[in-house]
């Protein structure tokens, strides 16, 4: 090739030609470096007939100044990255970007510099120094990621280096990891296991396309059957991806990763140190890295041989991302098996609507464990109706269930309660004057956080002090709380039951593999007899002392009155319920709720999840929603509201008409301010075979507004606000 197209890092701009210099030998899908006007920028070569560009005369054309020392991209990834560009409207660049995402990865020394303490004193203390010194125990990092941890300057860290108290450490960054031995410790799998487990196994030695739904109940051990089908791959030398919805789950999945295969997996997420990011993708663009888990993010690595992937707790919104390329990890899983032409599972208790449509119409597999392994019941489910039993004024928890929370600490069993609410309180109000607690930057209200005595925005992370006046009326000691949160949840169960141990669980407290692991080794120990837990706490965990769950609010999710409020509360009460009952004493679950014949809350005490999907299924058909419908949202966004409300006009008055397409709005987004700006949104509801994606760029793409205007497309939205 003497000359070549590029995807540049640059999503303003679209493709761009240029040479190749004599000797240079370039690849579709090679990772090279071309000048662009004074600068450089990363570039990847792309098949040409797949991307029209303008057509430049050979002498205009400019030369690329080197290839990267990574593989070139495979045209697997290559079609993936077109497909979600085209299907998700994002720039190619955007998305080329997410699989180059590690920038060290892209070239430099194989050693790099990392800093440790000694353990010698400086000549002289300063408190910085002193402070850097305490949270510096035990870590070896680079001075940057140093300094970030210790939050002090890197000037601080590098005159501790000169003092001695920090010293490098040479450390090869791309050395080897542990290799996992598909036969370390086999495990008997279930008649019920086993037969699924072999149609997987089958299915990767076949190794062509394969979508599965493995839908089990939980503790059926889906992990433990999903376990065999990987070890198969690994036999073939193929790589495997599992994906998972939250990396506080990381944890518990890594200890029982490590206890079936010998070591542990690969993790890849968002908060990775620079170097751990370097070699982990350098080892799966190798093919070295052998069993990768992470966050979304990790379904667009550049896996060498990829063989397998397992999307786990598949209904969790958390796969889909809500800026940026707002793609659904979930179902860009199953494209990525299709153009790799390998299988996939996605494994739940409470699939989602979309994912049992698919399996109902022949697309995806269908596999079933039904019951819990080793012979464990499925706890009994009740409800309270909190218009009779009124918990006492000022509390939250019914006579009923506080009496079955006393029940289990008298016989030394655990309890888990359930409030999808982090912090004490939703809002803070003046009793004085009526004075609300508002955010500046969004349209929220500040939510109290007693054990950081703060009020914080949930939104975009502003916090303050409680004053001890009203801002607004000046009077002292006014302020009340209003409604509750775990932290106030926590207070009440200490209250009642003294000498019960209990520990409140959210992304505040579990805010780090270290956390998470604490947690888990605690309840394990039955140190903890009361946990008080957000949605972190509905999942994954396997506690088998846990005999009671108590869901404090049910009616909380479906006020929010979005698409999939009652298939949201129905999964996170299916799932929280899961957790009790697990080992050999049987669980009871009480569900607190104010609609008993709410069909959700009335499914779910039940126990019959298919009248639940049944009665939704009728609902999503005749509103045209998703799995038969599809809806589209165009969020304007501007730090100046006019400039927003033009904008969002602008596109409203130049709505197409197009058949089978409805478009609402625009009208001002539920939150009209997030983050300090304004939004309006506009929804498109169509028809599946409606080409929505064709409509919306044809739409958009003859418009042009101010520069400070955000336009995003968000397709199959998750989030309403
Ligand atoms: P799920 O993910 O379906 O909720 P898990 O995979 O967490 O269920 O399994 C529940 C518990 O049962 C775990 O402690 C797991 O180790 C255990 N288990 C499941 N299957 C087996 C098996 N075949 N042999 C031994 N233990 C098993
Ligand atoms: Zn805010």
């Amino acid at each position: 090739m003497n000359r070549v197209r590029l995807i540049i890092f640059n999503a303003a701009l679209g493709p761009l030609d240029y040479k190749v210099p004599e000797g240079m030998a370039v690849e579709f899908g090679s990772v090279v470096v071309a000048p662009l006007g004074p600068r450089q920028i990363i570039g990847v070569v792309w098949d040409p007939e797949r991307l029209p560009a303008d057509e430049v005369p050979e002498a205009k054309l400019r030369p690329i100044l080197e290839i990267l020392p990574v593989p070139p991209l495979r045209p697997e990834l290559r079609r993936l990255i077109e497909w979600t560009a085209d299907y998700y409207c994002a720039p190619l660049a955007s998305v080329a970007r997410m699989v180059l995402s590690s920038g060290g990865a892209m070239r430099g020394p194989s050693t790099m510099t990392e800093y440790r303490l000694t353990g010698g004193m400086p000549e002289r203390m300063t408190p910085q120094r002193e402070i850097a010194m305490e949270l510096l125990e035990g870590e070896q990092a680079t001075i940057r990621e140093l300094a970030e941890i210790a939050g002090v300057s890197d000037g601080v860290l590098r005159g501790l280096v000169g003092q001695g108290v920090l010293e490098p450490v040479q450390v090869d960054i791309d050395r080897p990891y542990p290799r996992a031995d598909a036969g370390h410790a086999t495990v008997d799998l279930s008649a019920e296991q086993k037969k699924v487990s072999d149609i997987l196994v089958a299915a990767v030695k076949a190794g062509t396309f394969a979508p599965y739904l493995l839908d089990g109940v939980t503790g059926s051990g889906k992990t433990e059957t999903y376990f065999e089908p990987m070890a198969a791959a690994l036999e073939n030398d193929r790589q495997v991806l599992v994906l998972l919805p939250e990396i506080a789950l990381t944890e518990a999945f890594l200890r029982r990763f490590e206890q079936r295969f010998g070591a542990p997996p690969i993790v890849w997420h968002s908060s990775l140190k620079s170097t751990e990011r370097r070699r982990a993708w350098r080892a799966i663009a190798s093919g070295e890295a052998q069993v990768v888990v992470g966050a979304r993010s990790a379904l667009f690595l550049p896996y060498a041989n990829l063989g397998l992937i397992v999307v786990d707790e598949a209904h969790e919104t958390s796969f889909k991302q809500d800026d940026g390329v707002r793609y659904n990890a979930r179902d860009v899983a199953v494209m990525r098996a299709r153009f790799e032409k390998i299988p996939v599972v996605l494994a739940s208790a409470t699939p989602a609507l979309e994912s049992l449509q698919m399996a109902e119409s022949g697309i995806y597999e269908k596999l079933d464990l039904p019951s819990r392994f080793g012979g464990a019941t499925l706890p009994s489910i009740a409800t309270i109706d909190l218009t009779e039993q009124k918990p006492e004024r000022g509390r939250w928890l019914a006579p009923e269930l506080v009496e079955a929370l006393t029940d289990r600490l008298e016989k030394g069993e655990q309890s888990l309660l359930f409030l999808n609410r982090r912090g004490y309180a939703p809002l803070t109000l003046c009793r004085n004057c009526g004075f609300r607690f508002q955010c500046p930057n969004c349209s929220a209200w500040l939510v109290e956080h007693r054990f950081s005595q703060r009020l914080s925005c949930h939104h975009c992370g502003h916090e303050t002090h409680p004053p001890d006046t009203c801002p607004e009326c000046g009077e002292p000691d006014c302020l009340v709380a209003c409604g509750p949160g775990v932290e106030r949840i926590a207070d009440e169960v200490s209250e009642i039951l003294p000498g019960a141990r209990v520990a409140v669980v959210t992304s505040d407290t579990l805010n780090s593999p270290e956390k998470a692991a604490e947690f888990v080794a605690q309840a394990e120990a039955k140190e903890i007899d009361v946990i008080v837990g957000t949605q972190l706490v509905t999942k994954g965990f396997h506690f088998p002392e846990l005999t009671l769950v108590g869901v404090v609010d049910a009616d909380l999710g479906l006020e929010g009155g979005d698409l999939r409020a009652a298939e949201r509360t129905y999964q996170q009460v299916a799932q929280v319920a899961g957790r009790a009952g697990r080992g050999s004493k049987p669980g009871e679950v009480l569900i607190q709720t104010r609609h008993t014949d709410a069909p959700v809350i009335a499914a779910l005490a039940a126990g019959d999840r298919d009248a639940f999907y049944e009665a939704e299924t009728e609902a999503r058909r005749s509103a045209g929603a998703p799995p038969f419908g599809r809806w589209a949202a165009i969020i304007v966004s501007s730090e100046d509201e006019n400039e927003a409300k033009e904008a969002a006009r602008a596109i409203g008055g130049s709505q197409p008409r197009v058949e089978d397409v409805m478009i609402l709005g625009p009208a001002p987004a539920p939150m009209a301010l997030l983050r300090g700006r304004y939004r309006y949104r506009l929804l498109i509801n169509a028809r599946r075979s409606a080409q929505v994606q064709d409509v919306i760029r044809k739409w958009l793409g003859g418009l042009q507004f101010p520069r400070g205007v955000r336009i995003a497309v968000d397709i199959d939205p998750y989030s309403f606000v």
